[in-house]
């Protein structure tokens, strides 16, 4: 069976990297800075949309330079500023002991998700495969991402976890279970709006979690 987590605010606390990165970029274009809330609104979208959200009268041109950007600030200054979800390594370790596959999938740029990863010291090669925005047609709430990781790693049944309404998205349109973590910025209220299959704590508490679906299926 497959795992695909979303990264950012399911396994990492990033939101910090990429409020630094959009407002360095904002000041590089000659745009002002943005307050971190209005920011925050918007994350868990594709990053395109985290800029059309709080600045929604933006030229083409001007949206790809600041995409351009946020990409090179995470990548060379603002992932050092990661914090790993607590007890999240150790959960991600015992899973892959009691034999499930694990996929990683991501808005971010898949060189992105390599320097989060380092930073955070988690190892990448946890991950059978790791998918970043960059690499899919469309990223989440578009299922493209769940897609490929099963496509490439030949998965019958899969899971998608992740903190934000987005994610369940994806993963009902990719037909797949969707389980909803609490280590986000959406609340417990507008994740189930969204109806995921289950709602857990965090990341930590998953292989207990799968342990006892296993039992009672
Ligand atoms: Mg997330």
């Amino acid at each position: 069976m497959l795992l695909c987590f979303d990264m950012d605010n399911t396994l990492v606390k990033s939101n910090k990297i990429h409020i630094k990165a959009f407002n360095k970029s904002f000041l590089k274009a000659g745009l002002k800075k943005v307050p971190a809330k209005k920011l925050v609104e918007h994350f868990g979208k594709d990053k395109a949309l985290v800029v059309k959200g709080v600045y929604p009268n933006l030229k083409k041109e001007k949206l790809i330079e600041i995409l351009y950007y946020h990409n090179s600030f995470v990548i060379k200054e603002t992932a050092k500023h990661i914090k790993l979800i607590r007890g999240v390594k150790k959960a991600l370790f015992k899973l892959k002991k009691m034999g499930f596959k694990l996929a990683l999938l991501s808005n971010c740029s898949h060189a992105q998700m390599e320097v989060i990863l380092k930073h955070a010291k988690i190892d990448k090669r946890l991950f059978s495969i790791l998918v970043g925005a960059d690499e899919v047609k469309h990223s989440k709430p578009s299922p493209d991402e769940i897609i490929k990781a099963k496509k490439q790693l030949k998965a019958k049944s899969c899971f998608m976890i992740g903190d934000s309404i987005y994610d369940i998205l994806a993963g009902k349109k990719a037909k797949v279970k969707t389980i909803s973590v609490l280590t986000g910025d959406h609340t417990k209220k507008m994740l189930m709006q969204k109806k995921p299959d289950y709602i857990i704590k965090s990341v930590a508490k998953l292989p207990q979690f799968m342990k006892k679906l296993k039992s009672s299926s």
